[in-house]
């Protein structure tokens, strides 16, 4: 590029765009489909499909384990995925703040790309907007994502049943504790990343070979606890979990305990909820620790009828209480 500072000019639709797409944004993100550059993608795609749309705002834009770009194509991924698809293109728009660092959006950009190959989805169209100094904090992303269903009757946050048992794939609190904790300028132990990744590729492999899964669902922004209680109350059922299961990485309790937060109410942005009858629940946990991203699966819960709507939680001593949803937002700007 001519610049090493991002310009208004860049989002102009004029030359100065045209050559940010040849040479940034193709060069990182082509593909068969995006390089055509008409006004809309053509797509070879049968449904019923998934669809899902999210914009990215996280601050920091990099962070241990993942950076800004990488997230908008995991998000939008796994949340396709999570109705038993298999994502096959993105949209992706930029909003930038003009002086923006030429090198950071390249950054952001391959990332994005390297993403978007790893979880074989192709991004197919694309927008830019640059926005006067001040108007938008660097950067900002949405991605669209659609996905073409694998079964005909997926899973869905309206199907957990009593008798059901809750998996998780891993541990909580991760993504959360990373962008929290690098805000504010504390590094507390190294080994706290990000868990951002892809989830679909296994999610495929368990959809086809368990059909009768009921529920899928990240827990991103709010955690386990908030998207435990949205599906206790689409399905209207008790959901109750475990305390001493839930598997919370020591340094990220550490980390926690020191901010006064919850993990259970933290972001993760590579870990999944799966439900589903008790007797897939040995296959399910197989094919999960088969895979790098489910290695740390395991059940923390059972779905129960006695308080239609609430999730309960039991503690180690055998107390129950009620874990509830927040009432607003933790952590502004998490993803
Ligand atoms: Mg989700």
């Amino acid at each position: 590029m001519h610049s090493d500072k991002l310009l208004l000019d860049f989002g102009s639709g004029g030359k100065a765009s045209q050559r940010l797409v040849s040479e940034l944004f193709l060069k990182h993100l082509g593909n068969s489909y995006l390089n055509r550059l008409d006004d809309a993608a053509l797509l070879d795609i049968t449904g019923p499909l998934s669809m899902s749309t999210d914009t990215y705002t996280v601050d920091p834009i990099f962070f241990p384990g993942g950076d800004i770009g990488s997230l908008a194509v995991h998000g939008t991924v796994n949340d396709v995925a999570m109705l038993g698809a298999k994502p096959r293109f993105l949209s992706c728009a930029f909003i930038l703040e003009e002086g923006l660092d030429m090198a950071v959006l390249e950054k952001v950009t391959a990332s994005m790309g390297e993403a978007a190959r790893k979880a074989e989805v192709a991004i197919v169209t694309g927008d830019t907007k640059v926005v006067p100094r001040g108007a938008v904090d660097k950067i900002f992303i949405n991605t669209t994502g659609i996905g073409e269903l694998l079964v005909k009757d997926g899973p869905s946050g309206h199907k957990a049943r009593p008798g059901d048992v809750i998996l998780i794939s891993g541990t909580m609190g991760d993504h959360g504790l990373t962008i929290l904790s690098r805000r504010e300028g504390l590094e507390f132990d190294a080994r706290i990343r990000s868990d951002s990744a892809p989830l679909n590729l296994l999610i495929e492999k368990m959809i086809r070979e368990l059909p009768g899964i009921h529920v899928l669902r990240d827990p991103t922004r709010g955690g386990l606890a908030t998207t435990i209680n949205e599906i206790a109350q689409q399905s209207n059922v008790e959901c109750r979990l475990f305390e001493d299961r839930i598997p919370i990485r020591e340094e990220v309790q550490g980390g926690c305990s020191f901010l006064g937060l919850d993990p259970l109410y933290l972001a993760n942005e590579g870990k999944f909820i799966c439900i589903l009858p008790g007797e897939l629940k040995e296959r399910a946990l197989e094919l999960m620790h088969e895979d790098v991203l489910g290695t740390g699966a395991c059940m923390i819960g059972e779905v129960r009828d006695e308080h239609p709507g609430k999730v309960v939680l039991e503690t180690p001593l055998g107390g129950n209480r009620l874990l509830d949803m927040l009432e607003g937002e933790q952590l502004p700007r998490i993803c």
